[in-house]
């Protein structure tokens, strides 16, 4: 049911590359990884491993200052460039992007676990980031809402308890992601999204 560029779905309901029609109090509106222009990974040995159960949401900002107006699309694109030619990674190492405006991005395959700079186990982590450098610039109120409603809608998808939300920061110290004024409003994002969730059967 994609309506032009814009698809309203319950993510997580859906896969990472597919549209879907689900709409209710958690539904965020997501432009398919095809949408952005997403491209197939070639064949190639990538070191990027797939993962079968999801067992929490981790939490990111994007790290690099965010300019208003900036083109998402063509930013992931080259992200994606990055990430295969550099790192050898399948893709994106981040499953959904939000953007400041609210609007969010399927990335890799929620088939493949999420790949970091850092050092500690992605294996069942569905990786979330933020547009934004938040240790300089604070996420906009779209921004928090929409990740709140994603991160309700994954708990609803896989089962989980709010606890098993983490910030990158949380997994090792290696790193100050999600960034200052992101850390400082954690705990609100993680009760809003709980609030959101739409089936309470937390394991
Ligand atoms: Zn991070």
């Amino acid at each position: 049911m994609a309506r032009g560029l814009l698809a309203t779905v319950l993510v997580g309901i859906v896969s990472g590359w597919q549209a879907g029609s689900m709409a209710g109090p958690a539904a965020v509106t997501l432009i398919t990884a095809d949408q952005w222009g997403s491209l197939p990974a070639p064949e190639a040995s990538y070191r990027s491993r797939p993962h079968a159960q999801v067992t929490g949401l981790t939490v990111h900002h994007q790290g690099e200052t965010w300019s208003e107006g900036a083109d998402v699309a063509s930013y992931l694109r080259r992200l994606q460039q990055w990430s295969r030619r550099e790192r050898a990674w399948v893709d994106v190492p981040y499953h959904y992007i939000v953007a400041p405006d609210g609007t969010v991005y399927a990335g890799r395959d929620t088939a493949w676990a999420g790949d970091s700079n850092t050092v500690y186990d992605t294996t069942g982590q569905l990786q979330v980031m933020l547009l934004g450098n938040f240790e300089e610039q604070r996420p906009t109120a779209a921004q928090l809402q929409a990740t709140a409603r994603l991160l309700a809608s994954l708990m609803t998808a896989h089962g989980l308890s709010p606890d098993r939300i983490v910030a990158h920061r949380h997994h090792t110290t290696q790193t100050v992601c999600p960034g200052i004024h992101l850390m400082s409003v954690f705990e609100d994002l993680r009760q809003t999204a709980a609030a959101l969730r739409r089936v309470p059967s937390d394991r």
